[in-house]
């Protein structure tokens, strides 16, 4: 697929990448952080080569959902470039694993360190880095996509109807940057209990996103303990249904693993 608009030169650190993709939600604490974690990691389990960035400078989640032995990224002093840290394959950057804990900044300093982060860093041939967007869609995500030729991005959500104008923002968002939205994830959707499903957060409001926007892939994510369990203990669950089928999804942009 044509590579979407943006503003500046292709950065030299990411020209090694095939493609990149943006998980977004609006809200904090509906998955999204969980969503890219087990997509990158999915990915890898289909053979590809994965990269995870975590944008997100204000709460950085990735460093309590993976437990790489390297705690910290290195610097190579030489070329002024951030050397990844690494678990089970998958090349990792955080501001949390910058060793300065969590940053009071303002929105253009946050943008700053984001772009440094990600476009400093040696992620060498990647068929996929995943971006682990900040929440929210104001100018800190919307330099994010400018420095950045996203190939595609998927949207988390849950089930309520106030997330559903939360959804639509994100979408508009991504089409105004020529960005294909392939994907909606109802997060948290049902769990089952006692022989019967409950959906805790109400029904309906995930088909209306595809209706009204025509994106073209819809995936419930049910609440899962182990999900839950695995994002604490930093070992990543591989969830092979639906996050396998998002996966796929990314096939239908020509971008097969
Ligand atoms: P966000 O990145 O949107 O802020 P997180 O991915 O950090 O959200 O998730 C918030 C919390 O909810 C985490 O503790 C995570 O383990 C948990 N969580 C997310 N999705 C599920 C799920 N489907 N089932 C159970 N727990 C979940």
């Amino acid at each position: 697929p044509a590579r979407p608009v943006f503003t500046g030169q292709l950065p030299a650190g990411l020209q090694t990448i095939s493609n990149i993709v943006a998980v977004s939600s609006c809200k904090g604490g509906v998955g999204k952080s969980t969503i890219a974690v087990n997509l990158a990691y999915t990915l890898a389990g289909m053979g590809a080569r994965v990269g995870i960035f975590d944008a997100d400078v204000y709460g950085p989640s990735l460093p309590t959902m993976v437990s790489p032995e390297n705690r910290l990224l290195e610097m190579n002093p030489e070329k002024r470039t951030i050397i990844p840290t690494e678990y089970l394959g998958v090349k990792l950057v955080s501001f949390g694993f910058a060793g300065q804990g969590r940053a009071i900044m303002r929105g253009p300093m946050v943008s700053g360190v984001i772009n440094q982060l990600l476009t400093t860093t040696e992620w060498g041939e990647l068929d996929y880095l995943v971006i682990d967007m900040p929440p929210g869609t104001g100018d800190i995500q919307l330099t994010l996509c400018q420095v950045v030729p996203l190939t595609a991005a998927v949207i988390v959500t849950t089930p309520q109807k106030l997330a559903f104008i939360d959804v639509a923002k994100g979408v508009r968002m991504f089409s105004k940057l020529k960005v294909p939205c392939v994907a909606v994830v109802e997060n948290m959707c049902h769990f089952d209990a006692d022989g019967r499903r409950y959906y805790p957060f109400g029904r309906g409001s995930g088909s209306q996103v595809v209706q009204q926007f025509g994106i073209p892939h819809l995936f419930d994510l049910p609440i899962r303990p182990t999900l839950s369990a695995s994002g604490d203990s930093g070992m990543p669950e591989v969830v092979a249904d639906p996050l396998g089928e998002v996966s796929r999804t990314f096939q239908d942009l020509g971008v097969c693993v």
